[in-house]
């Protein structure tokens, strides 16, 4: 038996991971107590890193669709079906007839960021979709408009803050997301035992409302409302505190004006006077955060959401503070190298609903539109990598009818899910433990400076590919087939290994830490906690702060002139677990045995007023769709909302375990029309009904 360091790549927190193996076996995976970021940190899932890599139902080899049903085949058969149809498709219909979708799993891969993004390039369409558009776009685009940079995102300074405002995350279920904080149960406890607080506002008493000091129930899809009270708040109460380098702020004092404590507390169920106090308590702590993430940006008013938690950090002098919000420094700073582009909005829009772009990406929820309506630019071919949309996006099972108007669907996938089983060919790249890790996203966006360079810890079977070999291979063929002419650089980018590329790019950086070094400490090397970095860090051309970006004036504007929305009915949340991870990970054994965790959660007067019982079976229908489900009484829920779990509703799709997990797909019902100005679904507060089945 020998025990290797490896890494889980399933959430954000990029935990540590100590895996003993036998031969091709593993035996034992545990947190890596000596990882500086982790300290030993593991959850169910990354122990179930071991299921996937021995999963019978993970696909080992490409296969085709023969007759209906996939059948294996070789590689070069494979690739050699996917190029020509892809060029014969560009040729006969343009480029834009091919689409992309990214799943989640993309940004967890070291071999797709460094080469996936060059397949997009070298196909070159307008129709690149992904999970942002469904998750955090409206954080990268703030980000953007502000910073300067998607990726220039402050991490609450959880180990240190005395205040810990949540809005809408659950860091409980996720150890934190767009704040990479593994194990963040142990951070909450010091926290706490240091004397600090902790507020959660969400519609749901979830797993870390159920920890904080206190929780505020919020009525789903109003926190525009409560967030640009806060800030009024702080105007009116004189509690600014901006540091020096942040602009004039009377725009943003004149903006949040009408916006009283009283106008939020009629909206959202937050009492004014509640508002009011934690306001004060968060402007006098020594070092406060404030950190919002899915249930406050995939709303309506997601990006003003986000803006308004920004100025909230930035008009307290919270931003770039001890205890509040900073910049993690990273060896690898993709964002100071132009590693990743800086994102953007609105230069190009969507053929039939005219969306604007984020980030070179048009929004998910019109992907079944482009599919469905003829004309100029139709997408007639579908590349999906790590991704399941028909479970992942709003009208999934519409979205699941109109692959069948596609000519030719491919995916780079180690699964048959809901969306690959209607794929023509479908190549399976090789998983975590099969290849070389360091990360270049979340190691950006940690509580803590460190850097970690895992190799594999099995050797690449025989007949696999890794991704960025899978898509070298896209590249090269369609670049024959289509005559693209490709510069010098890019050559050079697909030539080399993503191992090779984060050596040169650790020495481009110059921190100091070099592969060599990183091999030798495999646990990782700690550089520290973070540390003012503001203004020189800012990505603007002047470096400074854009405190009122245009898009979120007019949409508060917007905000400001709506009706209020009635009160009455019930909303539709969203929920994870630990055990889940979004669509897939159903087809572990021991992330899905115990409790079934699929029903619908409804606060026990809901039920009653419906004449309903917990546990019977009910339809909950929307404006888009109707699912059947059990329901379960829930005095956690607000009353007036109710909550499934996203990435459930599988199909029969031939898997060993995964036809066993019961559940329906969120996605029936959410709504492709509801988005935020970005162009990210709403998908919180989704107005349903629910009866007897
Ligand atoms: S929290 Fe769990 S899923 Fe996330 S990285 Fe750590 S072990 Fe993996």
């Amino acid at each position: 038996m020998t025990t290797k360091i490896g890494v889980c790549n399933l959430c954000e927190a990029i935990c540590g991971l100590q895996i003993t193996i036998k031969g091709t076996e593993v035996t034992g995976i545990r947190g890596n107590p000596d990882d500086p970021l982790s300290r030993g940190h593991v959850c169910p899932k990354g122990v179930a890193l071991a299921d996937v890599y021995a999963d019978p139902d993970r696909l080992r080899s490409p296969v085709k669709k023969v007759n209906g049903e996939f059948v294996e085949t070789s590689w070069e058969d494979a690739f050699n079906i996917v190029a020509d149809s892809l060029a014969r498709i560009a040729k006969a219909h343009g480029r834009d007839a091919i689409a992309f979708y990214l799943g989640n799993p993309n940004a967890h891969s070291l071999g797709a960021l460094t080469h996936g993004p060059q397949l997009l390039k070298a196909v070159g369409s307008k129709n690149v979709y992904s999970a942002t558009s469904v998750d955090q776009l409206p954080q990268q685009l703030i980000a953007t408009l502000m910073f300067g940079h998607q990726f220039l995102v402050p991490i609450p300074d959880i180990d240190r803050t005395q205040y810990f405002l949540i809005f809408g995350g659950n860091p409980m279920a996720s150890n934190g997301s767009l704040m990479t904080v593994p194990d963040f149960p142990q951070r909450a406890r010091d926290l706490r035992a240091r004397g600090a607080k902790m507020v959660v506002f969400d519609p749901r008493r979830t797993e870390t409302a159920a920890i904080a000091d206190e929780h505020v129930p919020v009525r789903p899809g109003t926190d525009a409302y409560l967030l640009l009270a806060m800030l009024h708040v702080v105007f009116a109460d004189d509690l600014v505190s901006a540091p020096t380098w942040i602009d004039d702020l009377s725009p943003v004092a004149d903006l949040v004006a009408t916006f009283t404590p009283e106008r939020a507390e009629q909206v959202s169920g937050v009492s004014a006077a509640t508002i009011r106090r934690i306001t004060h308590e968060y402007a006098a702590a020594e070092g406060a955060a404030a950190y919002g993430r899915l249930g406050v940006s995939v709303q309506e008013f997601g990006l003003v959401c986000h803006w308004a938690i920004h100025v909230l950090n930035i008009v307290t002098g919270n931003l770039d503070r001890e205890g509040g919000v900073m910049l993690t420094k990273p060896a690898i700073d993709v964002v100071g190298r132009g590693v990743v582009g800086r994102g953007g909005h609105g230069r190009y829009v969507s053929r039939v609903r005219g969306l604007p772009e984020s980030g070179r990406e048009l929004p998910v929820a019109t992907l079944t539109d482009e599919i469905v309506t003829p004309g100029e630019g139709q997408i007639k071919a579908l590349v999906t990598v790590a991704g399941n949309p028909v479970l992942s996006t709003p009208g999934g099972q519409h979205l699941e009818q109109a692959l069948d108007h596609l000519d030719f669907q491919v995916a780079i996938d180690i699964y048959v899910n809901e969306t690959t089983r209607h794929a023509e060919v479908i190549l399976p790249p090789t998983t975590a433990l099969e290849r070389d890790h360091y990360d270049l996203i979340f190691h950006v966006l940690a509580v803590r400076n460190t850097a970690r360079f895992t190799p594999a810890v099995f050797p690449k079977p025989v007949n696999a590919r890794h991704d960025w070999e899978i898509s070298r291979e896209l590249i090269l063929r369609l670049e024959r087939r289509l005559g693209i002419k490709r510069s010098l650089k890019d050559r050079l980018r697909i030539s080399l290994s993503p191992t090779r590329m984060v050596a040169g790019l650790l020495r481009a950086h110059g921190s100091g830490v070099t592969l060599a070094k990183l091999r030798k400490r495999p646990s990782g090397i700690d550089l520290g906690p973070m540390t003012p970095q503001l203004p020189g860090r800012l990505q603007t051309k002047d470096k400074r702060v854009r405190l009122l970006p245009d898009l979120i004036a007019s949409d508060v504007r917007r905000l400001d002139q709506l009706p209020h929305a009635s009160a009455d009915g019930l909303l539709l949340i969203g929920r994870r677990h630990k055990q889940d991870c979004n669509s897939w990970m159903h087809n572990s054994p021991r992330l899905t045995k115990g409790r079934p965790r699929h029903q619908l959660l409804m606060h026990p007067e809901d039920l009653s007023a419906r004449g309903l019982r917990d546990g019977q079976l009910v339809r909950v229908s929307s404006r888009v769709g109707s699912v059947s489900v059990e329901v379960q009484s829930s005095s956690d829920m607000m009353p007036g909302v109710v909550s499934l779990p996203h990435g459930y509703g599988h199909a029969n799709t031939g898997q060993t375990h995964a036809a066993q997990v019961a559940g329906v797909s969120i996605n029936d019902l959410t709504d492709p029309e509801l988005l935020d100005v970005s162009g990210n679904a709403a998908l919180n507060g989704v107005p349903v009904e629910v009866e007897a089945a």
